[in-house]
């Protein structure tokens, strides 16, 4: 393709995704299509000579928009949101444009420059003080994974990495049971073990870890020889938004010599809000810290912040300088490859530097703010209502669910079908969990383009079709 051909494509691009998102709304927030229905219409094998655009384009729209279950649809209440914005979509046409490979200071001085500002900016934003330095990670997943190596390294005084894990002591990780399973898997790949992660029960108000429980659980392991490296501690699980008590946590760690993770991998992005911010208190006095903006923070996917403390434990654990990837170290350089697991790095500061500059603060805590009260506004309408009860009460913009109606025998039976009947339907999108040994179902606001409407719109949708079961 010549760049005049490219122009034009490029173009094309620009309008094919203005087009979509205008008429986004209109599509079935979940793809209607059955395992298979993609795939029995892809070729077998790959051309051998190219094809043209206009094929190429028109097989996007045929084949491929319609097995898309479209996160940006503003009723898309599943799951937790994956944000875009129209300015975070453009950083990435010009990020993949430069196409740039980020690994090191000198592969790409600003990338690394603006990466450094850009965490330093949302360190401001959710009030974390100064003292922590930012890092961008490909996931939250990523983020925990560096973080738990690091403890475990602390823990061992730098010796797992160097002999391996089988001469010592079992390292253990502690969290509640409403901790996200990537940290169940950064268990297993930091060499831990599943039986090395203590899931601590949670107790009282939003299903925070039980801390005396805590505080036992690591005595008693100090008791039998293993070794206690580090405590996860959870702000906005994922089932029901369970948040632990970080400022307890912190103080049990501090007593401990433990390492403090804390996972905000979505409710994070509140913390603009001053208001929300009690749910972080004493994460000042944590290891590390992670959240995506990927999530809830109008930015695309991938976008990871993670803050620590001691970025020299970090890099001591994890930052590896063979021959090849010497450069001649210059005062104030940062190489960021050594900070995460991956060497290559995309340049995924460019589309903060475009969101944040283009919204401003204030709009971004306005749109989170909108969210968390119209999410509030509904729970309170299903709370009211003699068929309907609340599971669990709003966390910030989530909260559970369940059709209850007096006669109905089985509620997680009736629960699950009203989730595939509403998702069959396609107007809006839910996702179910397990809470407290029932089926509930999950709604989370979220979504960039979301209004009151779309939210009020999802309370009768979901009455139509609970009526008619
Ligand atoms: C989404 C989520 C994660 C995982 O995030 P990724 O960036 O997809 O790895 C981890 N923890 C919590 C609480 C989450 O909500």
């Amino acid at each position: 393709m010549n760049l005049d051909s490219f122009r034009h494509w490029a173009h094309k691009a620009a309008d094919w995704s203005a087009d979509y998102l205008g008429s986004v709304a209109k599509r079935p927030v979940r793809a209607q299509v059955k395992p298979g229905d993609t795939l029995k219409q892809l070729p077998l094998s790959p051309p051998a000579a190219g094809e043209s655009m206009d094929d190429i384009f028109a097989d996007l729209d045929r084949i491929i928009l319609p097995g898309m279950t479209h996160w940006q649809h503003p009723r898309f209440f599943a799951y937790f949101p994956a944000n875009s914005s129209p300015p975070s979509i453009v950083a990435e046409y010009v990020t993949a444009a430069m196409a740039a490979q980020c690994m090191l200071w000198q592969t790409s001085p600003a990338a690394t420059e603006l990466e450094t500002r850009m965490l330093d900016w949302l360190r401001q934003m959710i009030g974390l003080p100064d003292g922590f330095r930012g890092v961008i990670q490909d996931s939250a997943s990523g983020a925990t994974l560096a973080a738990l190596v690091t403890a475990r390294e602390k823990a061992l005084a730098w010796a797992g990495n160097k002999e391996g894990l089988a001469a010592h002591a079992p390292v253990r990780v502690y969290g509640s049971t409403h901790t996200h399973s990537s940290i169940d898997k950064a268990v297993r790949i930091a060499g831990i073990g599943d039986a090395n992660l203590v899931k601590i029960p949670v107790a009282g108000s939003h299903y925070g870890m039980d801390m005396a429980a805590l505080d036992a659980a690591i005595a008693a392991d100090r008791m039998a020889g293993r070794v206690p490296a580090a405590i996860v501690a959870c702000l906005g699980g994922t089932s029901v938004g369970a948040c632990d008590d970080i400022d307890a946590a912190a103080d049990i760690a501090a007593r401990h010599g433990l390492y403090l993770h804390v996972d905000a991998a979505w409710a994070g992005s509140a913390m603009i809000c001053p208001e929300f911010r009690n749910l972080m208190l004493g994460a000042e006095r944590a290891d590390s810290f992670v959240f995506n903006p990927h999530k809830w923070l109008l930015t695309n996917f991938d976008c990871s912040a993670h803050f620590v403390r001691d970025a020299k434990a970090l890099t001591d654990t994890l930052g590896i300088r063979p021959a090849y990837l010497r450069t001649l170290a210059q005062e104030g350089q940062v190489d960021y490859q050594e900070w995460s697991v991956p060497l290559g790095r995309r340049f995924r500061a460019l589309k903060l530097w475009f969101v944040i500059r283009s919204y401003g603060v204030a709009a971004l805590q306005a749109k989170i703010r909108d969210h968390v009260s119209w999410a509030r506004a509904l729970a309170a309408l299903i709370d009211a209502h003699e068929s309907f009860e609340l599971t669990s009460a709003p966390l910030l913009s989530l909260f559970s669910f369940r059709y209850a109606p007096r006669e109905a025998a089985d509620l997680d039976a009736l629960n699950a079908r009203l989730v595939e009947r509403i998702n069959d339907d396609g107007r809006i999108y839910l996702t179910q969990s397990q809470h407290e040994g029932s089926f509930v179902i999950r709604f989370q606001v979220g979504q960039t383009n979301t209004t009151r409407a779309d939210v009020m719109a999802a309370w009768d949708v979901i009455r139509e079709i609970a009526a008619e079961l």
